[in-house]
């Protein structure tokens, strides 16, 4: 970005700065005024709200920032192109049998989540996946009757029996068995109970796949069973008399797999194992793919971790033929296609708005007109660096001043210089760094300098939120999330910048992004305006984080708000919710909030007594301690 960009700079510039154009594809856009919009398609025309109006309408009703904004309109568009995509793949190949696609509970458990997803996905026979007990209860009062209920994971009696329960209320609960060990117990429990189980069989593929969740498939995966455990599982069940109530087949290739190419032979292999089980005898109804459908986070549709090299036809074609083209020598009929995309069904759905507090940046604070008598060399040298700046080459000229730097700093700890000159040598570098940085980007140049230079004086933005209980991934993982200012657009973003957030944790940042130019440790960002609120949003991060968020530092949940967008262009709020309190999140480590205000005012009291305040003052001291209990973690802007 050069001062020409400067100033042509329009809104469509950000769109292509940002990505948006690439990772917010159909969901979001920029306005002529410079937001960020949520577009929904309606049969009268798209709809496009700016997320500040979304914001205004939570601040309206209490909600400040940070906030975690939900657009239920997102989550029907998902399920209605999934289901569709799936149905137009089956048409066309001709295929003999249906999709049935499930919701893994685990990849976003909250209940304005599945409760949109059941209300909505029943219209396609949309079911659920449960992986523990807490979620087999949270899917069993959720789901409607006949509902498919796929149950992964391990399973103890009152897990079986409940799960058995729930077929004879009329649910289709199928429990997928992990280890041989499992099936003992589903038949003792049938027999006890008289019920018959619906029973997968998890199998481990040995196609690889890439991507940053591997660890799902291959022989040393955790779950499934080995072929020689498979074939002695159906053997078992055969001699039970009870293979009639093997009715899937269960393969889960891993999460965000980027390439179709693993994703083809993941499911080819997998197709084998059903048309040889289904040739033997075994009465396989269902043919369950998991998930691994992939979420394009940067928008440039290739085999990089975080996108994918398909889209959702190819994605839904390339399953359907690969199962067709394996069974049809066989003579094997189609099964039902059953696939458990969690990631790609929610990550749309939810996005964290925050504010900015404060912004530290990198420049010399005061420079001196010469250098100070009796200085050291060396401080005299960048002085004569600072100076000379248009003058030096780039590569040479920062390695030198770098260098230099640091033997001051060195210096500084062998006692040879004091702190005063270590401070002016410090501004001085930040001024040659400058100068530098600003003539490698008015020539538009590039070079391993000109990076360092960037990240080195990149502006520190200090965010009103928590990485660990917000963006947990982001930091356990270096998942890459998509980052933009939600206004101010229309504005060329002048500051280059990180992100750091409230928490005392030097991993408590955000300094990964996309953007058009490709990956940036660096984010172009706008100077803050006196009295306003400059607020950035983290996109595409409905998927996984919101139960793997933790309490570092205290932080609680933020405010909540689930949002409905309406064909005229308003929108309701369906669901809000307010973040957790101080009290709350004391309440969580055991501390009981009634005590803990009665130990603080027993120490007050002493102070009264002690004579360090009076009692005006203890008023006031204790009026403030339990008014913070009752608020929320964050900041106020
Ligand atoms: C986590 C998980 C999923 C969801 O995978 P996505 O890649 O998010 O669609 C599906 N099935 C099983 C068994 C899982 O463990």
């Amino acid at each position: 970005m050069n001062a020409t960009s400067k100033r042509s700079w329009t809104p469509a510039d950000a769109a292509r700065v940002y990505g948006i154009d690439h990772w917010g594809q159909d969901h979001f856009a920029v306005s002529e005024d410079g937001r960020i919009t949520v577009r929904v398609p309606f049969p009268s025309g798209e709809v496009a709200v700016p997320l500040t109006d979304i914001l205004q309408g939570a601040n309206d009703r209490g909600h400040a920032l940070p906030l975690l904004v939900r657009i239920e309109n997102f989550l029907d568009s998902r399920l209605a192109l999934l289901n569709e995509t799936f149905r137009d793949a089956i048409s066309q190949a001709g295929y003999q049998n249906h999709y049935n696609g499930v919701f893994p509970v685990k990849v976003n458990q909250q209940s304005a989540v599945i409760e949109e997803i059941v209300r909505f996905g029943s219209r396609y026979g949309h079911g659920l996946e449960a992986g523990s007990k807490p979620e087999l209860l949270l899917c069993l009062a959720s789901l409607y009757e006949n509902g498919l209920l796929i149950c992964n994971g391990y399973k103890d009696r009152e897990f079986i029996d409940l799960g058995l329960w729930a077929n004879k209320l009329g649910y289709r609960c199928v429990f997928v068995i992990e280890s041989p060990n499992e099936l003992p117990l589903i038949i003792a429990r049938s027999r006890a109970l008289g019920i018959s189980p619906l029973i997968g069989l998890r199998i481990k593929v040995s196609a690889k796949v890439g991507g940053l969740w591997t660890e799902t498939s291959g022989d040393r995966s955790s779950f499934g069973l080995s072929t020689a455990q498979l074939i002695a599982t159906v053997d078992t069940l055969r001699r039970e008399n009870m293979l009639d109530c093997l009715q899937l087949l269960h393969c889960h290739l891993g999460s965000q797999i980027p390439d179709i190419e693993e994703i083809r032979n993941g499911v080819r292999e997998a197709s084998r194992f059903y048309a040889d089980l289904a040739g033997e005898g075994v009465p396989l109804r269902y043919l369950d793919l998991g998930g691994g459908l992939a979420v394009d986070y940067i928008g440039n549709q290739s085999k990089h971790s975080h996108s994918r090299n398909y889209n959702l036809a190819d994605y839904c074609n390339c399953i359907v033929r690969t199962i067709q083209e394996t069974l049809d020598p066989t003579g094997v009929a189609h099964p039902i296609i059953v696939t458990e995309s969690g990631r790609a069904t929610v990550a749309h759905n939810t996005m964290l708005l925050f504010n900015i507090l404060d912004v530290m940046r990198y420049e010399p604070l005061s420079l001196p007109d010469m250098p100070p008598q009796g200085c050291h060399p060396l401080t005299a040298r960048q002085y004569q660096l600072s100076q000379d700046a248009a003058a030096i080459d780039l590569e040479n000229g920062y390695r030198e001043a770098l260098a230099n730097r640091d033997r001051i700093r060195e210096l500084f700890r062998e006692g040879e210089i004091r702190l005063r000159e270590r401070s002016l040598a410090e501004n001085l570098f930040l001024a040659i760094a400058r100068n530098l940085a600003e003539r490698g980007r008015a020539a538009a140049a590039t070079s391993p300098a000109l990076d360092a230079l960037t990240t080195l004086l990149a502006d520190i933005y200090y965010g009103n939120f928590s990485v660990f209980q917000s963006l947990p991934d982001s930091w356990a993982i270096d998942q890459i999330f998509p980052v933009a200012p939600i206004h101010r657009l229309d504005e060329y973003p002048e500051r280059v910048g990180t992100i750091s957030d409230l928490t005392c944790d030097c991993d408590g940042k955000l300094d990964h992004f996309i953007l058009s130019a490709g990956e940036s440790q660096t984010l172009p960002l706008h100077p803050l305006q006196e009295g306003e609120d400059y607020i950035l949003g983290v996109f595409l991060m409905g998927a996984y984080q919101e139960t793997l968020g933790d309490l570092h530092n205290l932080f609680g949940d933020t405010n909540v708000i689930s949002v409905r967008i309406n064909e005229e262009g308003s929108f309701d709020v369906m669901k809000e919710q307010s973040g957790d309190t101080i009290s709350e999140v004391l309440a969580m480590l055991e501390y009981n909030p009634a005590f803990f205000y009665e130990n603080f005012r027993e120490k007050i009291e002493l102070a009264v007594r002690g004579g360090k305040i009076n009692v005006a003052e203890r008023q006031q001291i204790l009026k403030q301690f339990s008014s913070q209990l009752q608020r929320q973690t964050y900041f106020k802007s």
